[in-house]
């Protein structure tokens, strides 16, 4: 056992520290202000072309494919380096997204077949095309197996009918992979399929914004006969709901870095705020509370990191029952994050209220992260029902 991060990981960290450093710290003030003024609209928190910009200067330094096989063009460094890269990324609020997106990336190599490798996944994963992924329904959110979006096969073509909502990045995306029932009989076990669904395909819409707490502005989007080939089935008819799910468990693992990142933000702030910061005669970190604030954020934080980074080596390491794990950092990493921010702005005060300082936007940003990609409690309900099945784990 190794808890080191090996050589390479390590150059890539400070790599993308640099990067955050030089070019999306600077975007913050900005990110602040376009949220601010969006309104009820989706105006993108950072201007497309300069998030363009980003792109390219990531590329440049070698950050492209970071998770993408070689073959594809890519560097396979695996999830470890992806967790360190987003923790890195995170330590700023400019919503920067190193493209591919790895959650939909991992489904796509798992499932593409044929000729979608080359007009999905290779355009994909050297982030010339964006996706989005569309499960949630209003009658489904946390227990996807009721989702009514309903593919039946007719005259040699799928006809795609129904209605998601919450679907983020649906309208800049090139394409959509849609989560649709092909069995109601079968349901999950057997009954739902992944469509890959082009923009601009007649009969879908996607006419509403939903305007949240935190960053994101997600959609509702809306399938009216929409007519697919056989060959916009991604991965097996019936079988699309196991790759759905280790798809899900790929961001969850991403949402803990996240976490982690806007984590050390927020300790990077408090350490010197309770050194400098003088009340009644000494400074704030003389004061017990204070102390503890910081001690706790520590520990959460690095505990967090643990059992992350713990989950990326077992995914690099090619084990596949790793639902579990994918479940407790997502549990542990938002909650975690939650309780950091707070005593952070707890910390600063009038100032921790304010957008001046990043805390208010992190705890806003930070607040879905509870809810979307499963709610805390399916993840606690999925963790105990795990061990109640199974037992404790041998290892
Ligand atoms: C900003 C944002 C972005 C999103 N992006 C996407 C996306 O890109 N694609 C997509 O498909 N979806 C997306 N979603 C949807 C998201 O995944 C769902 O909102 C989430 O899964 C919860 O579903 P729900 O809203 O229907 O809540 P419900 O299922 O109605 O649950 C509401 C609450 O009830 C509790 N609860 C539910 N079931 C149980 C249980 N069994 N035991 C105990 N408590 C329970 C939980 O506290 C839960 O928060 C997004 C949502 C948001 C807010």
């Amino acid at each position: 056992m190794d808890f080191a991060l090996p050589e390479e990981h390590r150059l890539l960290r400070q790599t993308v520290a640099r990067f955050t450093r030089e070019y999306l710290l600077p975007l913050e003030k900005d990110v602040i202000r376009r949220e601010a003024e969006r309104g009820l609209t989706d105006l993108p928190l950072i201007d497309p072309e300069v998030e363009e910009t980003l792109n390219q200067k990531a590329k440049a330094i070698g950050l492209y494919g970071i998770d993408v096989p070689e073959e594809y063009g890519g560097q396979n460094m695996g999830m470890l380096a992806k967790a360190v890269v987003i923790e890195e990324l995170k330590t700023s609020i400019t919503p920067y997204i190193l493209p591919p997106d790895s959650p939909n990336l991992f489904m796509l190599k798992e499932t593409c077949r044929g000729d979608q490798i080359k007009k999905y996944f290779i355009p994909y994963a050297n982030g010339d095309k964006k996706s989005a992924i569309a499960i949630t329904e209003p009658g489904a959110g946390s227990d996807p197996a009721g989702m009514k979006t309903r593919a039946e096969y007719k005259n040699g073509k799928w006809v795609l009918n129904g209605q998601k909502i919450f679907i983020s990045h649906a309208r800049r995306a090139d394409f959509i992979v849609v989560m649709a029932v092909t069995d109601p009989a079968k349901g999950s076990r057997g009954g739902i399929t992944a469509f890959l669904v082009d923009k601009d395909t007649p009969g879908m819409t996607i006419p509403s914004v939903f305007n949240t707490i935190g960053e994101h502005a997600p959609y509702g989007v809306f399938f009216d006969n929409v007519q697919l080939s056989d060959d916009q089935v991604l991965g097996d008819v019936g079988n699309g709901f196991g790759p759905m799910q280790n798809r899900l468990g790929v961001r969850r693992l991403e949402i803990a870095c996240r976490a982690l990142g806007y984590a050390r933000r927020c300790l990077e702030m408090m350490i010197p705020q309770a050194n400098e910061r003088i009340t009644f005669g000494k400074p704030l970190a003389d004061r017990q509370s204070v102390q503890w604030w910081i001690a706790d954020s520590f520990q959460e934080m690095e505990m967090v990191r643990l059992i992350t980074w713990r989950l990326a080596c077992k995914i690099d390491q090619g084990e596949t029952n790793w639902r579990r794990d994918a479940a407790m950092v997502k549990l542990q990493g938002s909650e975690m994050i939650g309780r950091v921010v707070d005593r952070a702005m707890q910390m600063f005060g009038g100032m921790g209220m304010t957008k001046d300082l990043p805390l208010e936007y992190i705890s806003r940003a930070s607040r879905v992260w509870r809810v979307y990609e499963g709610a805390s409690e399916i993840q606690r309900w999925f963790i105990a029902r795990d061990l109640l099945r199974n037992g404790l784990p041998s290892d």
